[in-house]
């Protein structure tokens, strides 16, 4: 086969002759400025729009604007959060597109125009971003606010957002003269622009006229990736809340065609019915999800993280001396492995440097370099368990005083409406000053988002990780630290199932029966093995900094996974079930 011809089957060329993705999320983590995302989801739809920049993908992508944001957070001395929102002024970095379109809600004529973000890739190729926007004279005041907070407000407001969202972004597509071949769903809050692409082919004919055969073509050009775990972290809404938002209509549509389950509608359902392809985020989260909509065919696709997003600037310097292709083909990452251990470490340092001075500016302490540091970051939901690591506060002070020396950070956000998550931080708050000593500095930071993520997993250790199993779809975070050379200590949750090779990459937690277990382990893992190689055998320690590069920094990245759904989701040659049960095995090692 020449060249040319396989340029021509490939996937990427492909995607310019058969026509546009249309991705469509919730919340995308556009730029660190732009306060349009809450947490992983978020990070995880910028980080894929970034790779499919970056490998010229045909495709174009829709989300809300936002206008005020998710929420800051504020602490108190007692660790009790407060929320501010966070107004920004979007029509000073975007441009305002011409077309307007129109949706109904509640009866409500809500008109939606969309301001475009460009996302520019390596090599030079775009890809747009249009946010919806319904701030607008002709809408009645209470739509004008539909779309500016992430999140925010109750059922109702929820459910309108994602009628904004479904009904409204591809019908602004179309304005700008956009035909999809392709819609993806990034979580269930989009689940009803498979109602929108019915009704365009239905062309003005009633939702009940709609014949199996309409069903098909929509399920044909629809894809749907799952983030969720639990049944309820499932997006879900009363049939009175449906009727009066979306119509009795549309409701009829998706009750009969099995939207609703337990008498709710349930986005979850609607993108799984009008799906051709389904997928969970990492292999166990594909397992856990098909036992729990065993009537449906549902692939994995790991995530990943943006290589040159998420990577220091001393190690994106050092990545550029070796393997000066590593953006355009992060598998050549995979070469770190010849890196010099010194190296490595001084690219560290600098960023561990960086990171201690951020700390020192925002909370007055001041930590210690040489002293070995762990980070804990990311949002407060209970099932995350930010408080595993305190579970013998004695056995801790213990291991600082005798194995030299503890600095942990932490950070994190809890939904404002989450009472349980707040709780978490307020006793991590507390019990860090409890045992504040010589050997033990812990340190809350407030307000956790892009910029402290990239600081954090930059620029600590080792990254922690103690979630409650199965309940972490993939995690992504333990990922940007790999890429910096910062191993895991994890619960076999997620994404580390893959990653994990044991002293090599990182450390598993054991599965025990209980938190008393599980919390043993971890400290034995930092007494027996972390501490001691981290602070008495440097070459061990570098070793393992250069695998977490080389084994996961080339593996765990959006580059590597869009390319798994071009070839399985986005323009399959034929549809298989790429989740090859074989597999399964090898992942309990
Ligand atoms: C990467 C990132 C996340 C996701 O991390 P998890 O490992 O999934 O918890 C959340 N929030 C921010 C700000 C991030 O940068």
């Amino acid at each position: 086969m020449t060249a040319l011809h396989r340029q021509m089957d490939s996937p990427l060329s492909r995607s310019s002759e058969e026509g546009t993705i249309a991705y469509f999320s919730m919340e995308i983590a556009i730029r660190p400025d732009m306060p349009t995302y809450s947490g992983g989801l978020g990070v995880l739809a910028g980080d894929t729009l970034r790779s499919a920049a970056d490998l010229a993908l045909n495709l174009v992508a829709v989300t809300l604007l936002h206008r005020k944001g998710y929420y800051s957070q504020h602490l108190d001395e007692e660790g009790n959060q407060t929320e501010s929102a966070q107004p920004w002024h979007p029509e000073a970095k975007l441009a305002v597109e011409e077309p307007k379109v129109t949706i109904a809600i509640e009866g409500r004529i809500v008109t939606i125009r969309a301001l475009r973000f460009d996302v520019h890739g390596v090599t030079g190729h775009t890809i747009p971003i249009y946010m919806l926007d319904t701030y607008l004279e002709e809408n009645h005041p209470e739509d004008r606010a539909l779309t500016d907070h992430l999140y925010g407000g109750d059922g109702d407001y929820r459910l309108r957002q994602e009628a904004i969202l479904g009904l409204g972004g591809p019908r602004i597509l179309n304005a700008l003269g956009y035909a999809p071949a392709v819609f993806h769903m990034n979580e269930g809050h989009a689940a009803l622009l498979t109602v929108a692409a019915l009704e365009q082919r239905l062309a003005g004919r009633s939702l009940d006229t709609a014949t199996e055969d309409d069903f098909k073509a929509v399920r044909d050009r629809c894809v749907f990736t799952t983030h969720t775990p639990v049944p309820a972290g499932h997006d879900r809404f009363s049939r009175e809340q449906a009727e009066r938002i979306l119509g009795i209509e549309r409701t009829n549509l998706v009750e009969r065609t099995g939207g609703f389950h337990d008498g709710l509608l349930n986005m979850t359902y609607v993108a799984l019915r009008f799906s051709r392809f389904v997928n969970g985020v990492a292999m166990q989260h594909g397992k856990v999800s098909r036992a729990m909509f065993p009537e449906y065919q549902i692939s994995a696709i790991t995530n990943g993280i943006h290589a040159a997003t998420w990577t220091s600037d001393e190690m994106k310097e050092m990545f550029d001396q070796h393997m000066p292709r590593w953006r355009q083909d992060n598998v050549t990452l995979r070469y770190a492995i010849d890196i010099d251990g010194e190296q490595i470490h001084q690219a560290h340092m600098a960023a561990k440097r960086r990171l201690i001075q951020a700390v020192e500016e925002r909370g007055g302490t001041r930590l210690d370099e040489n002293v070995f540091t762990i980070g804990f970051a990311r949002r407060a939901a209970t099932y995350k368990r930010a408080d595993l690591f305190f579970h013998d506060p004695e056995r801790l002070v213990r291991l600082a005083r005798e194995h030299g020396g503890l600095q942990v950070l932490y950070s994190g956000k809890a939904h404002p409406a989450d009472q349980p998550g707040k709780a978490k931080i307020k006793r991590v708050i507390e019990l860090a000053r409890e045992l504040e000593s010589d050997t033990l500095k812990i340190v809350y930071l407030e307000n956790y988002n892009w910029e402290l993520g990239a600081l954090l997993t930059q620029g600590v250790d080792l990254w922690l990780n103690t979630p409650k199993r199965p309940y972490e779809a993939s995690g992504t975070s333990g990922m940007k630290a790999a890429i910096n050379g910062v191993p895991s200590l994890s619960i076999l949750d997620g994404w580390w199932i893959e990653g994990w090779i044991e002293g090599v990459t990182g450390w598993a937690i054991e599965d025990r029966e209980d938190e008393a277990g599980e919390a043993a382990s971890l400290y034995e893992h930092l007494e027996q093995v972390i501490l001691p190689t981290y602070y008495k055998d440097h070459d061990r320690w570098h070793r393992i900094m250069r695998s977490a590069i080389a084994l996961n920094g080339s593996f765990f990245n959006t580059q590597r996974m869009i390319e798994q759904y071009l070839l399985n989701a986005y323009y399959p040659e034929q549809l298989v079930d790429i989740t090859d049960e074989s597999l399964e095995p090898a992942l309990s090692h």
